[in-house]
């Protein structure tokens, strides 16, 4: 548990971090300018932001965009935001975001997101991302590399497949745990999500998200192994039309791959 002030537009008071939460604060001007260069905020700009926080990204963002709208869970924090920012606020968890309703509504969604919820949180809004025209969100290097791995590395998974089906993932530079308060114990990466413009419809999205977890419940094995349940003549056209071979790993496979798949076993 840690202290630190921080001010209201009345008086200072005392904030206790809530680890639960994934509380920790970026402080550092430098690393809050480059991203908010990334996130290039515009008059037109309709923004979400997720986590707000104590507002270290939101004060950057406020006169800039057209308009704001944060999520944040703590509601003593959204509290703190709505008196001191001139930004709407969301107390809610953002998982429970219906994600796909806020379609054409929103052109942007930042956060530095807490890392316990980033990948699920991710995954969700990524796969429902029609309308908005980028994302830049700040989470635990590891996780960054996971979304942005390439067909073939070892880092390649269901995570980088699903995500990049959907968006164009950039990753931009880390952040070293001293930039933060409390300083997290893992370091931090700038990742920026443009969606595809490609709409899937929702038997489609289920079939992908079977076959991905079909394919990746044991990486190591092959195809043709982890497919024998499913093996018929539409999957043997795919892996013709595709040219995959029935001896590669889950990891060798592209996102086209994969839809052309999901799409002839579901
Ligand atoms: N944006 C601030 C910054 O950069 O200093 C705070 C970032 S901090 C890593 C994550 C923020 O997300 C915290 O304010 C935390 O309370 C909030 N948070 C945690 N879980 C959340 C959830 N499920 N939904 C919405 N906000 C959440």
């Amino acid at each position: 548990m840690y202290w630190n002030n921080f001010k209201t537009n009345t008086k200072k008071v005392g904030f206790i971090h809530k680890k639960s939460l994934g509380q920790n604060f970026l402080k550092d001007p430098n690393v809050l300018r480059k991203i908010v260069s990334i996130i290039s905020p515009r008059e037109s700009d309709k923004i979400i932001e997720i986590g707000p926080g104590q507002g270290a990204l939101t004060g950057y963002l406020e006169n800039s965009a057209g308009s704001i709208l944060t999520i944040e869970k703590d509601m003593e924090l959204g509290f703190y935001i709505k008196k001191n920012f001139n930004v709407d606020v969301l107390v809610m968890d953002a998982l429970d975001v219906c994600w796909s309703k806020i379609n054409g509504k929103f052109n942007k969604i930042v956060g530095n997101l807490p890392y316990n919820i980033a990948t699920t949180l991710i995954w969700d809004i990524a796969a429902n991302s029609i309308g908005v025209e980028k994302m830049v969100f700040t989470v635990q290097k590891e996780v960054a590399e996971k979304i942005g791995a390439k067909v073939g590395e070892k880092k390649y998974g269901a995570l980088s497949v699903w995500i990049q089906s959907f968006c164009d993932i950039r990753l931009e530079f880390q952040i070293n745990p001293g930039s933060f308060f409390p300083r997290p114990k893992v370091m931090s990466q700038v990742i920026v999500l443009t969606p595809k413009k490609i709409f899937l419809d929702k038997k489609t999205k289920t079939g992908l998200l079977k076959t991905l977890r079909i394919c990746f419940s044991s990486p190591r094995k092959q195809l043709k192994n982890l497919l024998k349940c499913y093996w018929n003549e539409e999957v043997e056209e795919v892996f013709k039309r595709q040219k995959l071979s029935e001896n590669m790993r889950p990891n060798m496979l592209s996102c086209e791959d994969y839809l052309e798949l999901s799409k002839a076993i579901f």
